[in-house]
Parts: C-alpha cells; structure tokens; sequence
C-alpha cells in the first residue's frame, strides 16, 4: 500500500473531489466520473455496474465500452468477471481475462476483449452497490498503486451512491433504499404488525469524503481516538472485577482501540486522500466483509467488536450520536443488529414490532417481547443495512417474514391478514369471562407464565384464571446487578397484590444453560443445557436461593404461597430445596415475622428422570408441573436453543403423548396436582391433545389464553382421546393429524 503524498489515488481523489463539487444530473456525473478514472489511470476503459436489483447488475457508465450498451448490458450476480467480483465480494486482478475462470465476452458493449482486467466491488458496510472497473490492451496485471486507487474510488462512490449523488434528471438509476424488499428471518413471538422503521442505532452518513489536507485529517483522527480509548477505559473502570465475560468484551476493545495495524491503515488511507471518517468507514467496510466469510464464532465475535468500536469512532468524528433529532414513528417498527432486554424494556410498548438481524428464540430480549406480546423476527439478514428511519414495514411473526417498503399488493394483502387477526382478537375478547368447560363437559383451568412487571396487566386482559409459572429469573436478567432482598421482596409483593385471590406460582431462579446472568461468574461447560443450572446452582451456592425465599415469604405477608423449584432431577434435590424454605421459615418465626398461612412447595418435571421417581415422591411434593420445553429437549435429545433440530420431533409424537400421560397416571394415582407450562400448553391444537390425556391446568402465554379457550370450548376431549388411542394403536408416528381430524367433528 503506498505511503506517499502524491499517489496515483491522491491525485484521483482531487479530481474526483472536483467532479463531486460540478452541479449535475446523476448520469452524467457518473459519466465524468467514469472518464476522469480511465485518463488518471491511463486505461482505455473504465465502467461503472450498480445493482438494479438484489441479483442483477446494470453497465451504467462506461468510458472506453459502446455508449449504446449503458443501461442494456446486464448481468446477473455470479455471471462473468464482474458478477464474480459482487458474488464473491473480492477484487479481480487479471492479465488474461479470458482464461479466468467464469469469464464472457459481452458482445453487445462492441468492442474487442481487453486482456487486462481489474474490478473491485462497489460496497458500504457490507451492502453490495456494484463493480467498478479499469480495462487495458496491454496485458499486464495491475499495480498494488492502481489497486489501491481503484479501492479508494470505489469506496467514495459508494458513499455517493448512499447520498443519492448518481439519481436526477436524466439518470435512469434508480435510488438506493427505495425497492420493496422482503427478508426471510425466524419467529420468535407470533403476531403481524404494520408501521414505520425506527432504527435503534441510525446509520451514520459521511458526507465529508475526500480532504486535502492530511496532516488535519490525522489530528481529527488522533483526537477522536483519544476520545474513544479513554471511553472505552471509564467502561473497563465501571465494570466490576468479578464480572470476566464483560471484562474480556471490553479488554478486546481496548486492544483493538489501541492496534496499531488498524490505525495504519486508516492514516494511509488519509494520507492516500480520504477524509477521516471516510478512511474509518473503508477499513470498517474491509472487516464487515471479512465477517460475511467467517464462520468461527470467536473471529466473528472480535469483528464484531471491531465494527462497534468503529460505529463509536464515527460517531465521534461526525459529531453524529445515538440521538440523531429524528423523530420516533407513531408506529415504531424497531430494526436492530440485537438489543439487549433492558433496552427493549425503556422502549416498553410503544413498538408495533420487531425485527433483529441476530437473536435467539430463548434470548433475554426475546423474553421481553414475548411477555410485552410484541410481534418479532429474527435473523432478519442485513436489514440494519437497507432499511432507513421512516420506511414502510410490515412484520409478520407468524412466517417469521418483513417486508420492507411494500408495494401496493403486498401491503393490501397485509391489511387483510391483520384484519382477521382483529376480529379473532374480538372473538377472544368475548369470551374472556366465560368459564373453560368443553363440549363434553370437562372443565379446565387456563392460567398464564408470566415474570415481569409489564406481564401483570395480562391477568386481567387475558382472562388468566391465575399465573402457572412466574419464571423469577427475567427480573434478574434485565438488570446490570444482583437485586437486593426488599428490592425482591417489594416486587414480589406487587405481584401478589396485582393477583388479588388468584394464585400465583414462583418459580425459583432458573438461570444457567441459555440463561447467563451479565453480573454473575460464567462458568464455560461443553453442554450448557445439561449442566450446571437451575436448582444446581441453588443447591450448591445457596446464598441467592435463600435471599429469594426470605423476600418471596416476607412479600406473601401472610398470603398464601406457591414455591416451585425448577429442574428437579432427583427427590433428594427436592429434599435439599424444600429444608431451605423450612430454614427460611424457621428464621421469620424467629424473628418475629408473619409467615404465610398456606405455604405450597412443589417442583417443575423437565427431566425424564424425574417421572420414574418413586411414588413417594410424588406424595411429597405439593404439585408438579411439566416443563415440556425442557422435557422435550431431553426426550427427543434435540436441543431446543438449535434452529437445526429444534422443530424436528413434534410434541404430539405417539411416544411423547404416551410418556406424558405416565406422568399424568402416577399424579392421579398419588393424588398430585399436575399442570402443564412448555410453550406447547398455548398452541391450540397441542392444548387440546393435552387436555384429552387428563393435563387439566396449562400455564401459557397470556396471548395465547384467547384462542386456546376458543378451541377448548368447541372440543370434544373425550373423542380426542379415543383418536390419540387408535393412532398409538395403529402405529402412527404422530398423533397430530388424528387430533385434527377429532377436533373437526
Ligand atoms: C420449560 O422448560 O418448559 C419451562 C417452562 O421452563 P423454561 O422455558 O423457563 O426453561
Ligand atoms: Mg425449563
């Protein structure tokens, strides 16, 4: 890379700089463009691609190739030199084009076939624009300089691109982020929404490209460098020493803030003619680049790493920050890279929807958005990247599908989609107060899982006849720090007032395998979900188990208690947990304290082991309940945190059904209160299945407290368990389709 004052992109620079100064119309400024670059180079030809849409790329300038070919020369991504160097996102550099492999010859451009050959994608923070190329007879391979100036010029025109400097009068291009574009991504919380883009974090926009004053270029840098460094160290200051995760998070930012190889690269490139941020933003679109072609989860991490720091660093030199004066949507649709719960949480409910590039079905901000029943989409690839604050956008969390600036069809078809849903919704509303007692008589007690503050209005709106499974540990996840005794206690307490005479069962923490506590020491284990996690860590570190006994006995005040522990694998384990709250009780007598007047223990069956525990055990506990997302996990032994095989065994599945309904005898035969809490207990189809075999309590959703009822109500329980029978006998792999056929008659 050259280091000199008066390199070949030095001097192109200026000039461009120049052209980009000229007012003109979008096609013409390219055509400028396309000439200034062949003369400073000394090539015969030099052209501009740009894609008009996602698979196909348009010779829109040329300099050097038939005029007459300029917006008819197409060609799909992939197809020839040029749709190789997009595909691939790399730089060809050839002296014998026609010997490379993918190479065609492009008749209709007219002229005869350069042999020198050298493209280099058009690219912004990872989002393809186009080609630029340089063409020569002589057949040589071209210099690093030239290389380099290429890069350098393709970078800016990207950034022109972005501005919509190539879209006017004449041009027939077609501005960027104005395409409807749909995105294909997971679902993590049902529901469609329709609304306006909100960006959590708004794309920064250079508009100072190109400068002509190095030496300032690099002080601006420097400054904002030391800026950014002594940030990162007040971050490092503020963490506490026991947290190590957060710790090493921010130690590789402090390396990379202080690489030397990252600031080289970003001075040469000032010193090559780039304005700061321009230069900072072409090394971020190198790493981004790099990220799309690794698959080590570590790299990605630390690149990761690397284009936050560089987000910062922009911010700071563009004076740009999080806070960009733009007004939120009505109907905000949040469009983030990931969020964090607490975050999701400041928003609360003002968002229609929300689509994340990354995410997990069992992360904290998917917990959020499930219990604020906020319709959102995962793994909605580069969307941070094309969508701008303001666009139109329609979520679909059913499919898992967003579409993006939707035509008219699209949207119409949308409206529809919606419009069923609100009167389902109507449907739902009318039958909140009814009593859930099916066709042939059986009656049913619908509650709700809850475990923020924002869940406690359900109760009321859901028609929940109480709350089946309060998972204690969301409130210590959206927190920065371990939450104190009266803190608990005082919450625990609004939870028990909100609830009035319905009852409410408090799952103590269950944190580990997917649950990882930012405060706490993480332990790395091999298999998360079958380690160290849930009632094993209470049992063995014991202090926050019983600070939470002591706040949940001194928030009941007297009130009935329910106290579930999560993960029991075997009755000792039970034992040990259930002498902590006769410990925790002995101690508020002792002090003096009033102590509920009903205290029910009882512990979550998620382990198949534990419904082979003896009959005693299931006289001991007060009630169980079945986490049918853990047991499913370990029955089928598909892990449910994996989009590989997380849907590859299905909860209805003959051995399945024939497993949960041994449970179910046992608790029938030693007179235990049984209910269901896995997500499956809210899928109508599934609850009914459920219902039928005998499971009379399901804990859901709130959300799905409505259209389970609405099933409930019209099935006949009785013949669907003689259709689950007779698919067992016959065989059947699945229950599933019996059920349905049952549960149209
Ligand atoms: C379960 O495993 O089914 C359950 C309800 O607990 P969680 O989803 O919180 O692990
Ligand atoms: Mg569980």
């Amino acid at each position: 890379m050259p280091d000199r004052t008066d390199s070949d992109s030095r001097k192109l620079l200026g000039r461009l700089r120049d052209t980009m100064a000229e007012e003109a119309a979008g096609q013409e400024r390219l055509d400028k463009i396309t000439h200034l670059i062949a003369d400073s180079l000394g090539c015969e030809v030099c052209s501009v691609y740009l894609f008009r849409d996602s698979e196909t790329l348009e010779l829109c300038a040329t300099e050097g190739l038939n005029a007459a070919s300029v917006h008819q020369t197409r060609l799909r991504l992939g197809e020839g030199l040029v749709g190789r160097v997009a595909r691939l996102n790399k730089i060809i550099n050839t002296a014998d084009a026609p010997s490379e492999p993918g190479f065609r010859y492009m008749a209709e451009t007219g002229e005869e076939i350069y042999p020198s050959f050298l493209g280099v994608p058009i690219q912004r923070l990872g989002e393809k624009l186009g080609v630029l190329v340089i063409q020569s007879k002589v057949a040589r391979e071209f210099s690093s300089d030239e290389t380099y100036a290429l890069e350098v010029v393709a970078m800016v025109l990207a950034e022109m691109a972005e501005l919509g400097a190539f879209v006017g009068e004449g041009a027939a291009l077609k501005a960027l982020h104005q395409q409807p574009t749909m995105f294909r991504g997971g679902t993590a919380q049902e529901g469609a929404a329709r609304g306006h883009v909100w960006l959590h974090e708004p794309r920064v926009v250079v508009t100072n490209l190109v400068s002509e004053d190095p030496e300032s270029e690099k002080i601006r840098l420097n400054t904002a460098v030391e800026q950014l460094r002594s940030s990162v160290d007040d971050m490092l200051e503020n963490v506490k020493s026991g947290d190590k995760e957060q710790l090493e998070v921010l130690e590789a930012y402090r390396m990379f803030a202080n690489s030397r190889g990252w600031m080289r690269r970003i001075e040469t490139d000032i010193v090559n003619g780039l304005s700061a941020e321009a230069a900072v933003e072409k090394e971020q679109s190198s790493a981004r680049a790099r990220l799309s072609q690794v698959s080590d989860a570590y790299m990605r991490d630390r690149l990761n790493d690397l284009d936050d720091l560089s987000n910062r660093l922009l911010r700071i030199l563009t004076g740009q920050g999080r806070e960009t004066g733009a007004e939120m949507p009505a109907d905000p649709i949040l469009i983030a890279r990931n969020i964090g719960p607490a975050e999701l949480l400041d928003y609360g409910r003002s968002l229609r929807g929300i689509v994340l590039e990354e995410g997990s079905v069992g992360s904290h901000a998917t917990i959020v958005a499930r219990a604020l029943a906020i319709p959102l989409v995962i793994h909605a690839a580069n969307i941070t990247t094309e969508a701008l604050n303001g666009d139109a956008i329609l979520v679909d969390g059913e499919q898992g599908i967003v579409h993006l600036r939707p035509d008219e069809t699209v949207a119409n078809a949308f409206n529809d989609k919606i419009a069923m849903e609100a009167k389902a919704q109507e449907r739902y509303g009318a039958i909140r107060g009814v009593e859930t007692v099916t066709k042939d008589g059986q009656r049913i007690e619908l509650v709700m899982n809850a475990g923020l503050m924002a869940d406690l209005p359900s109760l009321e709106n859901s028609g929940a006849e109480g709350v089946g499974l309060f998972r204690t540990e969301l409130q210590f996840l959206v927190r920065n720090q371990m939450p104190g005794r009266s803190e608990l206690s005082a919450l625990y307490g609004r939870v028990m007032d909100a609830a009035g005479d319905k009852r409410v069962v408090f799952r103590t923490l269950d944190i580990g395998s997917d649950k990882v506590l930012p405060y706490m020491p993480h332990v790395k284990e091999p298999n998360p979900a079958l380690g160290w996690r849930a009632i094993r860590v209470g049992l063995d570190k014991p202090g926050v188990l019983r600070m939470q006994l002591q706040a949940l006995i001194r928030a009941a005040r007297g009130r009935n208690l329910s106290i579930m522990f999560p993960f029991i694998a075997q009755p000792s384990e039970f034992d040990f947990a259930k002498a902590e709250v006769d410990k925790a009780l002995a101690r508020e007598i002792r002090l003096g304290h009033v102590v509920p007047e009903d205290l029910e223990v009882g512990a979550m069956l998620e382990t198949p082991s534990l419904a082979y525990a003896s009959e005693q055990f299931f006289e001991k506990v007060d009630f169980l309940s079945i986490g049918g997302n853990d047991l499913k996990q370990f029955f089928f032994a598909a892990d449910r945190e994996n989009e590989l095989v997380r849907k590859r065994y299905d909860t209805l599945n003959s051995g399945f059904m024939t497993f949960l309904e041994l449970i179910k005898e046992k608790c029938v035969r030693t007179n235990t209160k049984l209910s269901f809490c896995g997500e499956d207990a809210g899928r109508p189809i599934e609850a009914a299945a459920l219902a039928a075999i005998g499971i009379t309590t399901l804990s859901m959703r709130p959300a799905s407290i409505g259209p389970v009822k609405n099933m409930l109500l019209n099935a006949d329980l009785s013949k669907i368990k003689s259709a689950i029978d007779s698919a067992r006998s016959n065989g059947d792999e699945t229950t599933r389709h019996a059920v349905i056929e049952a549960l149209k008659h």
